[in-house]
């Protein structure tokens, strides 16, 4: 890995030059957690990568920006942009991940099947604060909810997904066990403001 982070855009793209090197001498799922884990570790140790239209958050919703996706679909890295006490429904995601806090605080509350109809919650929540990292996944506990640990500011953290997460089938579930079937897509990029007059000619 190159040191000179002269360009503080330079730290991503190390980050996903490294990953990419990784996935191609690793495929076990879990030595991939533990050295792709730190190689996020490394990069949300620094809050200064980040371009501001992708830290950017909606007041509707929060934001799920795509950072890169892997040209062979093995990985992609999506910033989740939380505006202030923004949260995910409860979810899983089919393939492993991992997420890094780069700004802010977020809570991860796990859930289990209780019974076919019933979804509870599974020990305690996480509290990930910036340049710790968490796993989730199928083999480690894929279901869960998130959310911003702040009710008065932004959070962001860094998410690496074991494929393109934005377009893989995936489930939501109420607390009654009911399950829908979910895409989660990709937020569209914050489009250009357009001028608001024109100087006639
Ligand atoms: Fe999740």
């Amino acid at each position: 890995m190159r040191a000179d982070h002269s360009h503080p855009g330079s730290r991503f793209v190390d980050f996903v030059h490294g990953f990419g090197a990784l996935a191609d001498a690793e495929t076990d799922e879990a030595r991939l957690r533990a050295q792709g884990g730190a190689l996020l570790r490394e990069l949300v140790s620094h809050d200064d990568w980040l371009a501001p239209d992708d830290a950017r958050p909606d007041p509707q919703r929060y934001r799920q920006n795509l950072l890169h996706l892997d040209p062979a679909r093995r990985f992609s890295v999506v910033a989740f942009v939380w505006g202030p006490g923004q949260q995910t429904p409860i979810h899983d995601h089919t393939v492993w991940g991992l997420i890094g806090m780069l700004r802010g605080a977020e809570t991860s509350q796990g859930y289990r099947f209780a019974g076919a109809t019933k979804m509870v919650e599974d020990g305690p929540p996480t509290l990930i604060r910036p340049g710790q990292v968490a796993a989730v996944g199928p083999r480690i506990g894929d279901v869960h909810r998130v959310r911003n640990a702040f009710d008065d500011r932004v959070s962001i953290s860094i998410h690496v997904y074991g494929g393109d997460i934005g377009a893989l089938s995936r489930s939501l579930y109420l607390e009654d066990g009911t399950r829908q079937p979910f895409v989660s897509g990709y937020s569209p990029p914050w489009t250009p403001t357009v001028p608001s007059h024109r100087i006639a000619p």
